[in-house]
């Protein structure tokens, strides 16, 4: 029977020099899954796509696609394409000829060619735009080019590193929704990278969440954001409060000298936790009927709800509402268990 999974990374890592991009790396894609690797600058996005791609070699471990090892295996003797943030098109060749160019490499006849290529430029809508030179391509137009330069040798899967760093944020936005359709439409899988949370929120099934070489969660976007595996993640996916907390038992924490319910068991009684909670979990409700109290000091309009910054202690929590507190009124904040996120404090080394 055919596995789900289309490429497996068996504990790979790779040493550039002295320096550790990727510390043992376990990851399994499956078949026509959207899969998007998250991470601020350096983290080992890319090093892990060029791995899959067969441009590095990784220091240790091994990469499977479909039960074979192709560690070994050279880039264009994969089943893999990849499209890079700069396009890589040919400047002086037309938009049918840069599609074209793989197939010809291939000796395909000429109507097989030309249907192919017709096939693509539907597929990413630059219909009748064959004969145009690419340097009169705008942004956007130049990339739907090289994705249809990459899907039309039908890879089973295609690699995407940033593929929209270059656009402005409408085109990009937009882009987003036209590549995550093209991806459904054509049922391949697609191992995108990118800086932008909520790019890897809004395109991907899975998100891969890597910082310092390692990755620190693998989820559905709902997962990751509602469920944060460790700080990192947290701070990194959306905004959050970082509380410190004591667990009293399972089930039982407490936060700035109150005690609360939570959802989280398996730490040590009067163990020091971090305790996360996201700024839009938070209920405003009166002083009297609060869990904790607190003052506003500062009101930010943002159009959809109010984000607010209100002192309690010596803590500044934010918090996300539809309800808007002025400056200096007294509120008291709710929160249900679900939403309050018990992590283990992490020893620096
Ligand atoms: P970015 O978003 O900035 O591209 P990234 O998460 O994709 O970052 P990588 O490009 O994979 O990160 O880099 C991971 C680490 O490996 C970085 O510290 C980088 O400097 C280093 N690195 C990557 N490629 C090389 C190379 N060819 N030689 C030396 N060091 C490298």
């Amino acid at each position: 029977m055919e596995k789900n999974w289309i490429i497996d990374l068996v504990g790979v890592s790779k040493k550039f020099g002295e320096s550790e991009a990727l510390k043992d790396i376990n990851l399994y894609v499956r078949r026509n899954e959207f899969l998007t690797l998250l991470g601020p600058s350096g983290c080992g996005k890319t090093t892990t796509l060029r791995i899959i791609g067969g441009f590095e070699h990784p220091t240790k471990g091994k990469v499977i696609f479909e039960e074979k090892d192709i560690t070994d295996v050279p880039p264009y003797q994969r089943q893999i394409n990849t499209v890079f943030q700069k396009y890589a098109l040919f400047p002086h060749l037309n938009v049918f000829e840069n599609i074209a160019f793989g197939l010809k490499i291939k000796k395909i006849s000429k109507s097989e060619i030309r249907d192919s290529v017709s096939y693509m430029l539907k597929l990413v809508n630059l219909e009748g735009f064959e004969k145009r030179p690419i340097e009169s391509l705008s942004g956007g137009q130049q990339q739907r080019v090289a994705i249809a330069r990459a899907l039309v040798n039908k890879p089973k899967v295609l690699l995407l590193d940033e593929p929209l760093g270059a656009l402005d944020l409408k085109l990009r936005k937009g882009m987003q929704l036209e590549l995550k359709k093209m991806q459904k439409r054509i049922g391949i899988t697609f191992i995108y990278v990118t800086h932008d949370q909520e790019e890897a929120l809004t395109m991907s099934d899975t998100v891969v969440v890597m910082d310092k070489g390692k990755i620190q969660q693998i989820g559905t976007p709902v997962d990751i954001y509602n469920e944060p595996k460790n700080i990192f993640v947290a701070n990194f996916i959306g905004e959050s409060n970082v509380i410190d907390g004591i667990m009293h038992d399972d089930f039982i924490v407490e936060i700035q000298g109150v005690v609360f319910d939570c959802v989280d068991k398996g730490f040590d009684k009067d163990e020091a936790v971090d305790v996360v909670i996201r700024p839009e979990d938070i209920e405003i409700v009166s002083a009297e009927e609060g869990q904790l109290k607190g003052k506003i000091t500062s009101v930010t309009f943002k159009g959809v709800h109010y984000e607010m910054i209100a002192e309690s202690g010596n803590f500044s929590w934010k918090i996300q509402s539809t309800v808007m507190k002025p400056v200096d009124a007294e509120i008291g904040m709710k929160i249900i268990p679900e939403n309050i996120h018990i992590m283990k404090k992490v020893k620096n080394n």
